[in-house]
């Protein structure tokens, strides 16, 4: 390990040089409650002591509650309004078109992580799904592959060759609890080899979509999450969890998925295709969501008043809180070029759908649970080490888990 090197600053924020290997952890879809419930459950021994011994807080992430934005903000310790990734999806105005984000070519400033790669430290990421890998590892100097494509690594591409024979598990399904399994596997074999000075794993929500905090599913999840962080302590790891958002049921009480499909209202408002609605949340995988969640963007038609048409949309049921533009990337610190006319986060059982037809919800195999809202914007912070003097003057967020984990923790 390299040693003695001065800060380094980063967006703004400055951070000390690791003393030991820091692995910061991103579960996914990670509820406070999952964690309540499996210490309570005596799921995971392990974390449960750690936290004793060295901190256990709740932070906000950034809404949209998703994946990626907040995946960009903890590895920039920014929000999105300064690194640009506020969802999967954007409208593109100039071009007409919806344009996937998952191209570090939207991405708007450098990562901590490459910028400790490129101070001399050994950096190594990996990411459930492949779509993450890119924007992750942009710019960085180091190891990033996904588990879903761990078969296809090349040193030139993902700083390793043959992932899958380094970490000796088969190659996991893009929908199975194994995808997570393989990143926590990949960084115990990481660690007791090349020991790098900064880990950062990620996983995906597979799990936390189909079974609620609590559950024998969950607190197997967690349960085997535990064994892993355990040897990751036992090589001497500094540890940091926190996760990309929560998760609730976005269901009724007989468990029917709860929908407010937007552009069908809009359609019926404004005429047909006037309005356009854009959820951030849509992606490849949409098995187990169904490409629903409780954030959207509204592109309103020229001549209809944003101020009207957000008093409309947030009088329908269900929603939390619209705003316009201005006033919704202000208060969730949201790029405006990426951004529509309205921002609308609804309530905490309800998603928001483009058009009834639009949606297929024929692979969901359980009750819909999802994400996106203010509802599951608590996320759990834990460290193995002691925290001193955290700045109290402030809400504490996510993407302040790198200032925690390298200023911080004792
Ligand atoms: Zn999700």
């Amino acid at each position: 390990m390299a040693r003695d090197r001065g800060p380094i600053t980063v967006n703004g924020r400055t951070y000390g040089w690791p003393d030991r290997p820091v692995v910061v952890v991103c579960v996914d879809g990670c509820e406070p409650d999952y964690l309540s419930e499996a210490f309570l459950a005596g799921a995971m021994p392990y974390l449960a002591g750690a936290a004793a011994r060295g901190a256990r807080l709740e932070a906000a992430a950034v809404v949209p509650s998703f994946t990626n934005p907040n995946n960009l903000s903890i590895v920039t310790g920014a929000p999105p309004a300064v690194h640009g990734i506020c969802g999967n999806y954007f409208w593109d105005r100039e071009a007409g078109a919806e344009v996937m984000m998952n191209d570090p070519k939207y991405l708007r400033c450098e990562t901590i992580l490459a910028a400790f790669a490129q101070a001399g430290a050994s950096v190594a990421v990996v990411t459930a799904k492949d779509k993450l890998r890119r924007l992750l590892g942009h710019g960085m100097r180091g190891i990033c592959f996904s588990s879903e494509k761990a078969d296809q690594t090349t040193a030139p591409e993902h700083g390793i060759d043959d992932a899958l024979g380094l970490v000796g598990l088969p190659l996991p399904s893009v929908y199975s609890a194994a995808l997570s399994e393989f990143v926590f596997a990949a960084g115990v074999r990481l660690m007791e080899s090349t020991r790098p000075d900064l880990l950062y794993l990620s996983t995906t929500d597979y799990v936390q979509h189909k079974h609620a905090p609590g559950t024998a599913q969950a607190n197997a999840f967690y349960g085997m999450m535990d064994g892993y962080l355990a040897r990751l302590d036992a090589a001497g790891a500094a540890i940091a969890l926190t996760a990309d958002h929560g998760m609730n049921a976005k269901t009724d009480q007989e468990g029917a998925p709860q929908v407010v499909y937007l552009q069908d209202v809009l359609d019926g408002w404004l005429g047909a295709g006037r309005a356009r609605v854009i959820l951030p949340i849509t992606d490849p995988y949409v098995v187990h969501h169904g490409a629903l969640g409780s954030f959207a963007t509204v592109y309103l038609p020229e001549g209809v008043d944003a101020g009207a048409a957000a008093g409309s949309v947030a009088g329908l049921p269900g929603m939390d809180l619209v705003l316009d533009r201005e006033e919704g990337c202000r208060r969730f610190e949201l790029p405006p070029d990426r951004m529509g006319d309205l921002i609308a986060v609804s309530a905490r059982h309800t998603v928001i759908g483009t058009s009834a037809a639009k949606h297929d919800l024929s692979g969901l195999d359980a009750p819909l649970r999802s994400h996106g809202g203010l509802t599951e914007q608590s996320v759990p912070l834990v460290f193995n080490r002691r925290l001193g003097d955290v700045p109290s003057r402030r809400r504490l967020r996510n993407f302040d888990i790198f200032d925690l984990a390298l200023n911080r923790a004792q």
